[in-house]
């Protein structure tokens, strides 16, 4: 952990025994986790374990029948129950949703805005910041991923390394307290994908909390303070990545490592 965690401050998000449905499907059966401010989670395990939906559950895209997500130590308010629950305050979840910026697998750019108003739209329309301020935020973030000079391009014009770096920066121009990505270099060739590694590891680097869903499992080896190791909805095992990558206990990890290099 590179950031020191004050006894007294609440984890940036904390999920509690989550269960999770899709009609009769369980997808999440209990799931717990915590994101201290500066530390970086990563979520691995096989396709259809329930990664995005942790994810989106935490994000509250997605409704959940049971257990609490917290955000900076502020539980959500539900009203009802079951598959009848739902978040019950708008105001909050809008809040949430705004601190906890998503990175997804396919960029999910406007493709008829400009990188520029890309990344400022949400800040503008959202934050209701004036434009003046989001501006030239905008501009540096596009500078420090690296595509400072396509901020007049369209998306379709851009490689997929350069469409998920001008993401990235949009995600960072709500200044959220966290990230949430979802496979964020799993769409991208090889060369491609290690324009976005750098990013996250320079986000890694710079403290930022962040919650990684990925395939990569030497990215999430590099970048992570706390592995989690999600199977059929259950995490299966946890921990530091050195002892997660390194010295693997369950059957169920070694063979999903094994498999995966
Ligand atoms: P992962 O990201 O780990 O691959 P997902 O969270 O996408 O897994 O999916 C977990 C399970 O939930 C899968 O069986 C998937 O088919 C199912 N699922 C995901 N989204 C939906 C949905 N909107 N409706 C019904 N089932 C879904
Ligand atoms: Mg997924």
């Amino acid at each position: 952990m590179r950031v020191p965690v004050s006894a007294n401050t609440p984890p940036v998000l904390e999920i509690r025994d989550l269960h999770k449905a899709y009609g009769a499907l369980e997808v999440l059966k209990g799931v717990s986790l915590r994101a201290e401010a500066g530390q970086v989670v990563s979520l691995i395990g096989s396709s259809g374990s329930g990664k995005s939906t942790l994810l989106r559950c935490a994000n509250l895209l997605e409704d959940s029948q049971q257990g609490e997500v917290l955000f900076c130590g502020e539980g959500v308010t539900w009203k009802g129950a079951g598959h009848a629950r739902r978040p019950a305050d708008a105001k909050q979840v809008t809040r949430i949703r705004t601190n906890l910026s998503m990175v997804f697998q396919q960029f999910n750019l406007w493709s008829h805005m400009s990188v520029l108003q890309n990344v400022m739209e949400a800040p503008l329309t959202v934050l209701g910041e004036p434009r003046d301020v989001v501006e030239p935020r905008a501009r540096a973030l596009l500078d420090k991923v690296g595509i400072g000079d396509k901020c007049d391009v369209f998306p379709a014009q851009m490689s997929g390394g350069q469409q998920q770096r001008a993401a990235i920066a949009r995600a960072l121009c709500m200044e959220p307290k966290a990230l949430l990505f979802d496979e964020p270099t799993s769409a991208l060739d090889p060369e491609l994908e290690q324009e976005v590694v750098k990013v996250i590891k320079d986000l890694a680097t710079e403290g930022r909390t962040m919650l990684i869903v990925t395939h990569d499992m030497r990215l999430a080896g590099d970048v992570s303070d706390h592995v989690i190791f999600l199977h059929k909805g259950l995490i299966e095992e946890e921990g530091h990545p050195d002892q997660v990558f390194g010295a693997p206990k369950t059957e169920r990890l070694k063979q999903f490592l094994s498999a995966t290099v």
